[in-house]
């Protein structure tokens, strides 16, 4: 599997794009260069089954650090589920099905640590000095936060919501991690992550003067924002996903049923034609082409060949992840031990920083 970062930018459209720092230059290259020396943290929400958008946007990238010996911690984010929703609705099925999605897609427990906000108190706990550290005005400015309470179903926004990005930067710094993959939407999340390590090891110095924290870094995938059935971004709560535990029928109908142009011409333009591009991009990282030559390609044959193709891509790519994530979905048990194993590590490295922003803060 390979990331095409070339295309990282050209697959956004300046409408959806949102504002935050530009991908990290050169991240890749040190990480290849000394993986031993980073720490990669990632996470989802339990909402619902993952689709393409995460599976290009961060899994692959997930896996492919993993495989590079990379320390990873994956945080599945069951406080921040009632951000936009009043009940955490089959919360403890959703957490079983998000580990099955990484198992099944290569993520490998004895090297990635996964567990749940929820099973980590002291995690959790790092949210009071860092809420000090940034301001109302701050939260309510984030793109991302504005963009998730358009999208709410409730009628008013709580605490929770505007804190979101607060809760983000304690599942990043409390293991201390400086890589984060992520896609396009996470970025003002992590700009507000970075903001509070550095006013912490400002405010907060170590007896030798220097910080706790590292300044987390993004780490962006060839496909940053994927687009949905219905044209934005593909999001779990919004019915415009492909899961990947989809079956090939249903992928077929979804394909089938997505928004696209009516231009007869298939092209590669993002900017211009945001929907026709996503699905040739998707078909491209499918077969590990680039956009152009798939559009090139299915030419003047139109959105129908254009969604046959598509079809065909996804649902070969995904019937070895498929297949495994069957395999493994017989054996709940097991699903139960990877977050039992996981949450006993994430507690002990939550404890050990809490205990050293506790010192450096001078209490007792
Ligand atoms: P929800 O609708 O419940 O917010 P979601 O589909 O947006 O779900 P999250 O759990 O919020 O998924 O996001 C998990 C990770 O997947 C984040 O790093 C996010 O940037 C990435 N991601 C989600 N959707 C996409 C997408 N369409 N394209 C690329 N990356 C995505
Ligand atoms: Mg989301």
């Amino acid at each position: 599997m390979t990331t095409n970062t070339a295309h990282a930018t050209a697959a956004l459209s300046p409408a959806t794009a949102a504002p935050g720092p530009a991908p990290a230059t050169g991240l890749d290259e040190r990480i290849r260069r000394n993986p031993g020396a980073h720490r990669v943290l990632t996470g989802d929400r339990p909402t619902g089954p993952l689709h393409l958008g995460h599976y290009f946007g961060t899994l692959q990238n997930r896996v492919r650090l993993q495989r590079l010996g990379v320390e990873m911690f994956v945080v599945i984010a069951d406080y921040q589920v009632i951000t936009d929703r009043d009940l955490a609705d089959r919360l403890a099925e959703h957490t079983e099905n998000l580990v099955l999605d990484y198992l099944a897609t290569g993520l490998d427990p004895e090297r990635a640590t996964i567990f749940t906000h929820s099973s980590v108190p002291a995690l959790n706990q790092l949210m009071l000095p860092f809420l000090s550290l940034v301001s109302v005005a701050e939260l309510s400015r984030n793109p991302t936060v504005k963009d998730e309470i358009a999208h709410s179903s409730q009628s008013a926004v709580n605490g929770l919501m505007f804190t979101y990005p607060v809760h983000q930067a304690a599942d990043i710094l409390f293991c201390r991690a400086d890589v984060v993959p992520v896609g396009q939407d996470q970025l003002p999340h992590l700009e507000v992550a970075r903001t509070v390590a550095r006013r912490f090891n400002d405010r907060y110095p170590r007896p030798d003067g220097s910080g706790l924290f590292p300044r987390p870094e993004p780490l962006l995938s060839a496909a940053p924002l994927l687009l949905g059935t219905d044209g934005g971004k593909m999001s779990k709560s919004r019915g415009n996903a492909v899961s990947l535990s989809a079956d090939e029928d249903t992928t077929a109908r979804l394909i089938k049923g997505a928004r696209t142009d009516a231009e007869r011409r298939i092209g590669y333009d993002p900017v211009a034609r945001p929907e026709v591009s996503s699905l040739v991009l998707l078909a491209a990282l499918c077969q590990d082409r680039s956009p152009e030559t798939v559009a090139e390609e299915i030419g003047d044959r139109g959105s129908a060949a254009l969604k046959r193709t598509v079809t065909e891509a996804v649902n070969e790519h995904l019937r070895p992840i498929r297949t495994r994530r069957a395999e493994l979905a017989a054996d709940r048990g097991h699903v139960r031990q990877v977050l039992r194993a996981g949450a006993e590590r994430a507690n002990a490295v939550a404890e050990a920083t809490l205990a050293e922003v506790r010192s450096v803060m001078g209490s007792v």
